[in-house]
Parts: structure tokens; C-alpha cells; sequence
């Protein structure tokens, strides 16, 4: 068998703690590696460090550990691997497969998207720019993408388009206040039905994107990395085969995949999750006071994520701990009992802070 063996991972962005709906997903990974005899890592996201509070990655690391979610090696920082992106950034210039582009944002607007072959011919440099520009750091770096979005199978929800749009849509899922699912799939659509969208809830959570891409900025005029290309990097570094993540990432996907085709990446196969929401369309998070996981409550949050993951009715009372009750969801997690929706209601979820 000439197929790698699986490599799993889960990768936050400390920008807060983990909430129940960032530990399903946690916890999706965790089993669909151990499950497939895989290894699970994790890679701290923290590219954006004006997002990222002090401290956060611990908190996450713990939590992970409390609830018995072990992953292998050491912990990947981003922080921590500018040598290893400058140095495919400058391979990537001297072969002409990124070029420096020196649009602003207002001027793209203005043209109603960015041209691709505009910057792309005029060869500039970082040196040119400095003897033409005061300011060197307007220039962003673009890489080159000659390639299409394509449609692609997703390992959880079936068969995604190329924008990114489920070609199956099923509608929103409800929950208790406990956290139980209690309905799951509704009407299944089929969206290449063209009129077919008016009341497709979940392919309106997922915003497509627009037909052709643009060259995109893997260098900010800021001087930051961009986060799409380092994320191609890093799972190409670390080996990753497999993703597990949650559906509001779907629409990015087939971007995704068409930056890991053209930096020579190896493309991962995905299978996305639906997002725990407040509301229709709020994704719990930081923003609306997502309460903290309490790792006091190990084996009900696991029990619940369980739930949520359509894997069955799990009591916590019958566990000794984490690591009994993480086994035998390991040897019965099944991605087809996750509900193939972008969504599930969970109530509040509230912080008390
Ligand atoms: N760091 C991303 C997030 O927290 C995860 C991206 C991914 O799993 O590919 O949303």
C-alpha cells in the first residue's frame, strides 16, 4: 500500500480558550486518527500574534490533556518557523512562481478584483521598489495560481463543489440546552437544482466563493505571513493526511487545495464537521462569551461531544475516566453517524464571566 500512513491534526489559534464547539472538534480528530491507527498532532495557529492572548496556549494544552486527548511529538508553534516560510518564500521568487505586487486594496476594489497579470509582468523587486517607493513595505508578495478550483469528496459531508457549496444540503440541526442533539438531518436538496436555494439554510452559512482565483498574497504588505500559505506548509511539514475541521472552513477548502497543488504541497484528504451555533448562522466563539471548558467536567463534556458527533448516547457515570471512555469511542467512531450538516444549535453555552 503506497498510501502514507495517516496524520491527523488539530490546530488552534490561542486566541481563546477552547469552547465545546472547538473541543468536538478536538475531539473529532483526535478519533478519526486514533481510530484509522494514525497519529494526531497539534499546531498552535498563532501566525496572527496581534490575535493571540498570552498564556491561551496553555490553557488549550491543558484542556486537551484533562480530557485525555494525548498527541504525539511536540507541540508546532508558527511563531516559531519564520525561518522555514522565509526560505520557501524566497525559492518561490527566484523561480518565478511569486512575484511581488504592489496593488492596494482600493486600487483592486477599483478594477473589481485583482488582475493577475498586471503585477505578475512587471517583474518588480523588493530592490526597485525601495529605489521607486519610500515605504518598502507596500509591496505584498503573490503566489501564482494556475490552476482552477475543483470539486472535491469530502470524507464527512460528500461531495463539495468547487465553491465550496455542499452538493447535498441538508438544514440546521437542534439541540437541548444540555447539549444533546435532539433532531438531526431535515430535507436533504440537491443544489444543482438552480432555483433550489431559497430556504437551503446551511448553504447559505457557507458562503461560496467567487468563480476564478486570484493570485493569492502569501506575503502582507504588513510583512506578515499570510495564514493560507503557512498552513499549506506546515501540514505538508508535518506530514498531515488527513483534517478533520469545522464546516465554516468548508468554503476555503477548494482555495485551500488549489494553493497546496501550486506550492507543490501534498493535498490532504478533508472531512469537515458541523459547527456548534447559538443561533441560526453564530458560530460559538469568544465573541459571543462561548463558555470556557470546564475541565472539571471531563467525561460529560466528552459524553456531549459524543452526542453532538452523532456517535451515540454515551453516560458519563459509566466510566472510570477519560481515557476508558475515549477508547470505546475510538474503536466505534464512525463518520458516517456525524450529521452531515453545517450546523447544530446548541443553545447558550454562556460564559458567567
Ligand atoms: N486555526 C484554525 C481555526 O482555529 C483551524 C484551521 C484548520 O483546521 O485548518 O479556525
Amino acid at each position: 500500500d503506497s498510501s502514507p500512513q495517516y496524520v491527523g491534526r488539530f490546530a488552534p489559534s490561542p486566541s481563546g480558550q477552547l469552547h465545546f464547539g472547538s473541543l468536538v472538534t478536538a475531539l473529532a480528530s483526535y478519533l478519526d486518527a486514533r481510530h484509522h491507527n494514525g497519529q494526531w498532532l497539534v499546531r498552535m495557529e498563532d501566525i496572527d500574534a496581534p490575535r493571540c492572548l498570552p498564556g491561551v496556549d496553555s490553557d488549550i494544552l491543558l484542556t486537551l490533556e484533562c480530557h485525555g486527548l494525548h498527541w504525539d511529538g511536540s507541540v508546532l508553534y508558527q511563531q516559531q518557523q519564520h525561518t522555514r516560510y522565509q526560505a520557501k518564500l524566497d525559492s518561490l521568487l527566484a523561480d518565478k512562481s511569486a512575484y511581488f505586487c504592489a496593488c492596494t486594496r482600493k486600487q483592486i476594489k477599483a478594477n473589481g478584483g485583482h488582475d493577475n497579470h498586471y503585477c505578475r509582468d512587471l517583474g518588480l523587486t523588493a530592490q526597485s521598489e525601495t529605489e521607486s517607493a519610500s515605504d518598502t513595505r507596500s509591496l505584498a508578495i503573490r503566489l501564482k495560481l494556475d490552476c482552477q478550483l475543483d470539486a472535491f469528496d469530502d470524507g464527512i459531508m460528500g461531495g463539495v463543489d468547487k465553491t465550496g457549496a455542499l452538493s447535498v444540503v441538508n438544514s440546521v440541526a437542534h439541540s437541548t440546552s444540555s447539549g444533546l442533539v435532539e433532531a438531526e438531518r431535515h430535507t436533504v436538496k440537491r443544489s444543482n437544482n438552480s432555483n433550489s436555494n431559497d430556504d437551503s439554510i446551511s448553504a447559505s452559512r457557507v458562503t461560496p466563493l467567487s468563480t476564478a482565483p486570484e493570485d493569492v498574497v502569501i506575503k502582507r504588505s504588513d510583512g506578515l505571513f499570510a495564514y493560507n500559505f503557512v498552513v499549506a506548509l506546515d501540514d505538508e511539514y508535518q506530514g498531515v493526511t488527513d483534517i478533520i475541521r469545522g464546516s465554516d472552513l468548508l468554503n476555503i477548502t477548494p482555495l485551500q487545495r488549489a494553493i497546496y497543488r501550486s506550492l507543490g504541497c501534498y493535498v490532504p484528504k478533508y472531512g469537515h464537521i458541523p459547527v456548534a451555533a447559538v443561533s441560526p448562522g453564530r458560530k460559538l466563539s469568544k465573541q459571543n462569551h462561548a463558555a470556557p471548558i470546564n475541565n472539571k467536567n471531563v467525561l460529560e463534556n466528552i459524553v456531549n461531544g459524543l452526542s453532538f458527533l452523532g456517535q451515540g448516547d454515551y453516560h458519563a457515570n459509566e466510566f472510570e475516566d477519560a481515557t476508558q471512555l475515549l477508547t470505546m469511542a475510538i474503536s466505534r467512531w464512525d463518520r458516517k453517524l456525524v450529521p452531515k450538516i453545517a450546523e447544530i444549535i446548541v443553545g447558550k453555552h454562556e460564559s458567567t464571566y
